[in-house]
Parts: C-alpha cells; sequence; structure tokens
C-alpha cells in the first residue's frame, strides 16, 4: 500500500477500499518506525493526523463537494512552514519551544483540500545548508545509504518522500533546497517561479530568493500538489496575481517540437563523468520524444554562487535579527542587562553556520563595504537574469544536472563551507532570477541517484511538469525504491 504514488492511492481512497484513517495509520507507524534510523521528522503529530484522516473518510463517505485528490492522503511539512498548535523549529534551539498561532498560507490550502499533515521535516538549520546536517535535531540520513546526507534544506521532506513516510512533501528553495536534496534521493522536486507560492508564514531566510514548493514521487503527483498550493495570497507582498492552469491536464500533451538548451558552462571537466552520461542518456530520451536540444552558453552562471552568498547572507542577517530573544526565539537564562540578553541569547540560539552567515551579510551591508559587495552582487544579479531570460526569447527550457555529484558521506563537507556552497552550482541561478525551476531522477551511479534539472521561463511551471511526466512516461527512474525496510530499522527510540 505504501509502494503507490499519490495519484493512486486517491483513487483506492475513492473507491474506499482503504481508509484515510488506515492509511494515515500506516504512514505513522513506519514513520516512527523507521525515524529513528532516517531522522527525517522533527516531529510527528499522530493525534492531529487521525483527527484530519477521519474528517476526510466522512468527506470520502457522504462524497462531500469539497472532496479533492488530495482528500485523505498523508503528507508532511518541512519544519519552516508555521502551523498552527504544533511546534514550528526551523531546524534551530532559537525556535525549539516555537508554537505558531497561525498556519502558513501552503498549510492552510492544503488542509483545505483535505490531505493530512504527518508531521514537520527535519531540515538544515534557518534553511541554510545542503546537507541537512546543520539541524539542532541532527542530521537527516539517505535512505539509498544512510552513511550519506539527503542533500538540504528540505532533506528531510526529500528522504522521507524516497522512503515512504509520507506521499509527499512541501519545501522550501532559496538556493536549491528542494531541488538538490530530492535529485539526491530519487525523488522529484518543483521549485516554482517566485510570486506563485505565497511565502506568507513561511520563515523568511532570504526573502527576494524564498520560494516554497514540493517534493513528490513524480511530476504528476507534484502537479496536484501545486495545484492547490499556488495562487494569489494578499498576506505576502510578493505573491502574483494570475490565475492558476490545470496543471494535471497540461501533462498529458506530447513534447515534439519543444526546444531546450543545453550550457556548455554545465559540461566542464570537472563534472563527475557519471553524471554527464546520466544528462547525456536522458538528453538522448528526450529527443526520440521529439524535443530539439541545442547548446547555449550562459556566460555569467560561475558568478552564481559569489553573487548568491553576499545576497543572500545580506538578507538572512536582516531577517534573522528578529530573534533576540525579546521579539522571537530563545532566551538565556539571568540576564544582566538588556545588551547582555540580546548577546547570549543569539549566541546560545543560533548555530554555527547560521552566525557565520548573519557575520558576513552584515559585512557587506555595513557602510565600508555595500558598494563593493552588496551593490556589485545586485548589479551581477541582472547581468545573471539577462542571461537567461535572453536565453529563453528563444526556448522553452534549459537542461543542466541538478547537482555535480552525487549524494556525499555524512560529515565530508561540513566542515569547509565553500565545498559544501557549490553543490548549489546549477540550482542557485534559478533563485537568482526568479524561475521556475524542476528536478527529475534521471539515473544512478553506485546505488546512488542523479537528477536533471529543467529551468523554464516565467510562471511556465505547467510546461515543466509536463516534461517531467513525459519524461517519466518513458523511464522508472522515479520508481526506484532505496533499499530501507522496517526490518531493518533500529528499535524505535523513547
Ligand atoms: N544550500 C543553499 C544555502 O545553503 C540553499 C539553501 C536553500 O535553498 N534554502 O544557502
Amino acid at each position: 500500500m505504501h509502494y503507490q504514488s499519490l495519484v493512486q492511492l486517491s483513487e483506492i481512497l475513492r473507491k474506499r477500499s482503504i481508509s484515510s484513517v488506515e492509511l494515515t495509520r500506516l504512514y505513522l507507524e513506519r514513520s516512527q518506525t523507521l525515524n529513528a534510523s532516517l531522522n527525517c521528522y522533527i516531529s510527528l503529530d499522530a493525534e492531529r493526523a487521525l483527527a484530519q484522516a477521519e474528517a476526510a473518510d466522512s468527506c470520502i463517505q457522504s462524497q462531500s463537494p469539497t472532496l479533492t485528490p488530495l482528500t485523505g492522503i498523508p503528507i508532511a511539512h518541512k519544519d519552516i512552514f508555521c502551523t498552527r498548535g504544533l511546534r514550528t523549529s526551523c531546524g534551530s534551539k532559537m525556535l525549539d519551544n516555537f508554537i505558531a498561532p497561525y498556519d502558513a498560507h501552503v498549510v492552510e490550502q492544503l488542509d483545505r483540500a483535505g490531505a493530512v499533515t504527518l508531521g514537520k521535516t527535519n531540515m538544515d538549520e534557518f534553511a541554510m545548508g545542503s546537507s541537512s546536517e546543520t539541524s539542532y535535531y541532527g542530521p537527516v540520513h539517505n535512505p539509498w545509504d544512510t552513511r550519506r546526507v539527503p542533500g538540504g534544506s528540505s532533506g528531510g521532506s526529500a528522504a522521507a518522500v524516497a522512503s515512504d513516510l509520507a506521499v509527499a512533501a512541501t519545501g522550501t528553495d532559496t538556493g536549491g533546497s528542494i531541488r538538490q536534496p530530492a535529485a539526491l534521493c530519487g525523488v522529484t522536486g518543483l521549485k516554482p517561479s517566485y510570486g506563485r507560492v505565497s511565502r506568507y508564514g513561511m520563515i523568511a531566510f532570504a526573502s527576494s530568493l524564498d520560494q516554497g514548493g514540493v517534493i513528490a514521487r513524480s511530476a504528476q503527483d507534484a502537479a496536484l500538489l501545486l495545484q492547490y498550493m499556488a495562487g494569489f495570497d494578499a498576506r505576502d507582498s510578493t505573491s502574483v496575481q494570475k490565475p492558476v492552469p490545470d496543471y494535471l491536464s497540461e501533462l498529458q500533451k506530447p513534447l515534439r517540437g519543444l526546444c531546450l538548451g543545453l550550457p556548455k558552462e554545465c559540461f566542464h571537466a570537472d563534472l563527475d563523468s557519471d553524471v554527464a552520461a546520466v544528462i547525456d542518456q536522458a538528453v538522448q530520451i528526450l529527443q526520440r520524444q521529439g524535443v530539439v536540444i541545442r547548446e547555449i552558453s550562459l556566460a555569467h552562471l560561475h558568478l552564481a554562487i559569489p553573487v548568491y552568498y553576499v545576497l543572500a547572507t545580506a538578507e538572512c542577517s536582516s531577517n534573522l535579527a528578529r530573534y533576540d530573544g525579546v521579539r522571537f526565539g530563545h532566551r538565556c537564562a539571568a540576564p544582566s542587562d538588556i545588551g547582555d540578553l540580546y548577546c547570549r541569547s543569539r549566541a546560545e540560539g543560533f548555530g554555527q553556520e547560521v552566525k557565520r552567515r548573519i557575520l558576513m551579510g552584515t559585512y557587506t551591508l555595513s557602510e565600508g563595504y555595500h558598494d563593493a559587495y552588496y551593490l556589485k552582487a545586485q548589479q551581477l544579479r541582472r547581468q545573471i537574469q539577462q542571461d537567461y531570460h535572453s536565453a529563453l526569447d528563444t526556448l522553452d527550457g534549459i537542461l543542466t544536472p541538478t547537482t555535480p555529484d552525487t549524494a556525499f558521506a555524512l560529515g565530508e563537507r561540513i566542515d569547509d563551507p565553500v565545498s559544501m556552497y557549490f553543490s548549489d552550482l546549477f540550482t542557485v541561478p534559478a533563485n537568482l532570477t526568479g524561475l521556475p525551476a524542476l528536478s527529475v531522477p534521471a539515473g544512478f551511479k553506485e546505488g546512488l541517484p542523479i537528477g536533471m534539472q529543467i529551468i523554464a521561463d516565467h510562471f511556465a511551471e505547467g510546461l515543466l511538469l509536463r516534461l517531467g511526466h513525459q519524461f517519466q512516461c518513458q523511464t522508472s527512474w522515479h520508481s526506484m525504491k532505496p533499499p530501507v525496510d522496517i526490518a531493518s530499522a533500529p528499535a524505535q527510540q523513547t
């Protein structure tokens, strides 16, 4: 029963071959058992999940007009989305005891569609990282090899979906945090266009780059979730007032005649040769489906990582100022005065990577360095945007590997932030440009998944999902399962 897609489970629920309560119980039991070895969840909430499942069952039973394909489907939320009454930690000691008084827009929308929330998934602290190792709650393990990272920062969501601890999950992507873990865990991840999904109630990291999205088994499942998450929300001033198309019906259109660009800068000598071979094969599959492939050049691609790390750190230094032990967050014990309260609360509440970024961001925004770093990075962001926009003037999309290599070992890069930052080499440009991007499983190297990324024009999520779906109709990488098993999991920790 676990090994079904959202679309299949939705049909099974409608036929009442299983109830949502039964399905939810199966997922909860599996999650409770496997979490001891994978650490995908920070919180599981059986009571809330079963209450939602019961409500879903009565909707299904009465054929309620509010029924949607998501009714009764057990999903998980990244612990960056506020959930009323259920802890939202953002992977940080700073928010270890934070219970939001309201739901994020995304949570509200999926609740309204009848989805069941199993719990909140583990993540890099404040979404800063590419390995899910900076979490206060300990690292997430990759289900394909538990000695390796699942990617980050939405590593808990990706690992949970890959190992059937949730049918699908939400994630957020500031520089690759949906697509990179999706690629390293062998699942499908979509970062929508900036403005497509409301950021209301999504804890801010770098507001001009942050975007909520989906991690699912397939492009078809991702389309179903996006359908209910997307749309205008007046509570987010950057939310776009544009109708949401019917993503599911767009999936069926054939690919013949579409044209994708392959940036030659992505296929340089240091790209892992197996990753290059997998992308090459994927390209041939698309070509057989009638897609035209052209080599292109993105002249400023090599600047994306430095530009991103100047802008993202600058924005985070401002966004995280609110965690001072007074307005929000952990408060130190027995402060001697207000200065001591601020200093110790922040020193105790934030982990090392978050502190490093606040320091970098404060530095690049400071009076003497603002022009040299922050302004320069803004100018280069514009150049990168121009490269992508002019490429997309004559193309339907841009195809690249999602990551330069496969999942690395736990601990391998944690003390070498620059090598960690380079995991996002291919994903960061979609955030700098605000363009939508999809990662789909495209092959394996020594038992570890490899992802293919496609970037398209603003609000062309339907086209991306269609490319992903049609590719998945010809391949079976997305239906491969990692070797995790209830029997092999260590006893549940209490
Ligand atoms: N890995 C990138 C970073 O550390 C991106 C994180 C994200 O997308 N949230 O900033």
